[in-house]
């Protein structure tokens, strides 16, 4: 990383010294793009001895890269197995569908992908109820889980949603089939 955080100390530094901190370069004061492959033109290098010249794009991807890797670590080492069970690996794309929800539709979401909802589990842990047993089919604890994938009360609104009576964690992936299937099962409502 350390190519990569030479030339970033120089940028800091030089909008450090123009008195704009992280707002960034604004784009109308920006020297203008090549006009062939439309990369940044090369600014003068202000910083810590030796610097090695990267493409701007070569520090973006090495950032996302790193940021990609911190964020798998941490959802490694996190325990949070209701959280595991259902979401399983870090992934940009349901994050993206996540951010479109409005925030009614997010909150239930993450509710369900968190195992942090108004289930009888959860309650129970919070000290709310006393009984973490499913109310619908009393054939178990009533985990994120069991309501999403196993509870025998909402066959008929993964049968629509998702073509299957009962599913496996890892099947329901899709934020939109998540959120039609917590809406039509009222369970929340
Ligand atoms: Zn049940």
């Amino acid at each position: 990383m350390k190519l990569v955080h030479w030339p970033l100390i120089g940028g800091l530094l030089h909008l450090a010294q123009q008195g704009r901190g992280w707002a960034g370069p604004q784009p109308a004061q920006m020297p203008p793009r090549c006009t062939k492959c439309n990369t940044p033109p090369s600014q003068p290098y202000i910083g810590p001895e030796p610097a090695l010249p990267m493409p701007y794009n070569a520090v973006k991807t090495a950032i996302r890269q790193w940021a990609y890797v911190q964020a798998n670590n941490r959802w490694q080492n996190i325990k949070c197995r209701q959280a595991k069970l259902i979401i399983q690996g870090h992934s940009s794309g349901r994050t993206r569908e996540l951010l479109r929800l409005p925030r009614q539709k997010l909150r239930l979401a993450t509710g369900i992908l968190t195992g942090h909802s108004q289930l009888n589990q959860h309650l129970s842990v919070m000290g709310i109820t006393s009984d973490p047993t499913c109310n619908y089919c009393e054939e178990g604890l009533e985990t994120a889980a069991h309501f999403l994938c196993e509870c025998s009360h909402f066959v008929t609104q993964r049968q629509e949603i998702w073509g299957k009576s009962y599913l496996h964690p890892s099947e329901a992936d899709s934020v939109q089939n998540l959120v039609r299937f917590i809406l039509k099962s009222h369970r929340f409502s």
